[in-house]
């Protein structure tokens, strides 16, 4: 057998692509360097959506912020970092507790026994324990009838391409129940309240509780040197979703995190962020979301009538630092307003 040099399989490495792909061969992630060692996998579009991952490179090993939703796409994401480093990932952060965030969880101890530790503040932990657990249990029971709509969406189609992508959907859904149905849930197994900071040689890494906001768990992964934070889904390129959020207290929190000096910020959806303008316009939105649902609560307008006069006036607001959905998007955001401003939630 004829030998090849390694040159030459180095050489044929380096031009391996640079997308890892999920279970269906179709890719996951596109992996941008932003600082040196430093990367965003930026999730591409699936059918059960995945989040973001932040990707640090450490002095022996690397740490990863969040998990997707489901192992395979934690493992498809593993294969892309070792695209880029052959050191293990020895930290995986889980910026807050919802599903498409820290479902992936198990791939890392799985594929690092000796040692992974998951991350996350104490009130992620409690909130993954105790809403996020009976979520998967309850998906297990709702996906099979997602997957029968699908099937008969793709029965009463005929155009080609539409065909393709409901079978490609229906193929996506049904190895997503399979997934949650063996899922070994991995909790997180380091918590702190406000801060936990890793202190290595080439880095310092600072994993930041600061209030309230998306949830009420949700962590910053701050990298002062680098300049460079991870905002999870506190600030992101889509619609901020406000279902499990604390809005007055989310303002105050994204004002907190404008403190940090950062030029980077990277969130659980959508692309990273240069300087501090999306802070600036969410934390606008939020304010001009609360303060009109307040006033039309106040003098006596009805839910609906409110979802429709704060569409009118926010939407031409905020359309270009939101995403096209927005318009749609913004419905769910102003009934949670209304709720709030109403004394229906906290
Ligand atoms: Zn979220």
């Amino acid at each position: 057998m004829k030998r090849i040099g390694l040159a030459a399989v180095l050489f044929a490495f380096a031009l391996l692509p640079l997308k890892s792909q999920g279970q269906g061969g179709t890719p996951l992630f596109d992996l941008k360097p932003v600082v040196p060692g430093v990367y965003a996998a930026v999730a591409l579009p699936q059918y059960k959506i995945n989040c973001n991952a932040a990707v640090i490179v450490l002095d022996d090993g690397v740490l990863v912020v969040d998990s997707h939703s489901k192992p395979s796409a934690a493992k498809a994401l593993m294969a892309q970092v070792r695209s880029v480093t052959d050191k293990p990932i020895k930290y995986v952060v889980n910026s807050h507790f919802h599903w498409d965030h820290y479902q992936g969880n198990e791939a890392y101890p799985a594929a690092w026994p000796q040692g992974v530790q998951i991350i996350a503040s104490e009130a992620t932990r409690e909130s993954i324990e105790q809403r996020g657990i009976p979520r998967v249990k309850h998906e297990i029971l709702t996906v099979p009838k997602e997957i029968e709509t699908l099937r008969a969406d793709l029965a009463k189609t005929t155009a080609g391409s539409r065909r393709a992508t409901l079978q490609d959907n229906v193929n996506q859904a049904e190895r997503y129940l399979a997934e949650l149905k063996s899922m070994q849930m991995a909790l997180p197994t380091v918590t702190f309240d406000r801060s936990l900071i890793l202190h290595g040689k080439s880095r310092t890494v600072q994993i930041l509780w600061l209030g309230k906001a998306h949830t009420d768990g949700d962590v910053f992964v701050y990298l002062p040197a680098e300049r460079f934070i991870a905002t999870g889904d506190a600030l992101h390129g889509w619609t901020p979703f406000m279902n499990d959020s604390y809005p007055m207290d989310w303002i105050r929190t994204l004002k907190a995190v404008e403190q940090l000096d950062f030029e980077y910020a990277f969130g659980g959806h959508g692309d990273v962020f240069r300087g501090k303008a999306q802070f600036q316009a969410w934390e606008q939105y939020f304010s001009d979301l609360m303060t009109q649902s307040a006033t039309a609560y106040s003098s006596g307008v009805s839910m609906t009538d409110t979802v429709a006069r704060l569409s009118a006036s926010l939407v031409p607001k905020y359309a270009s630092k939101m995403p096209p959905t927005f318009k749609d998007d913004i419905v769910a955001n102003i009934q949670k307003a209304y709720r709030v401003v109403s004394g229906q939630v906290e």
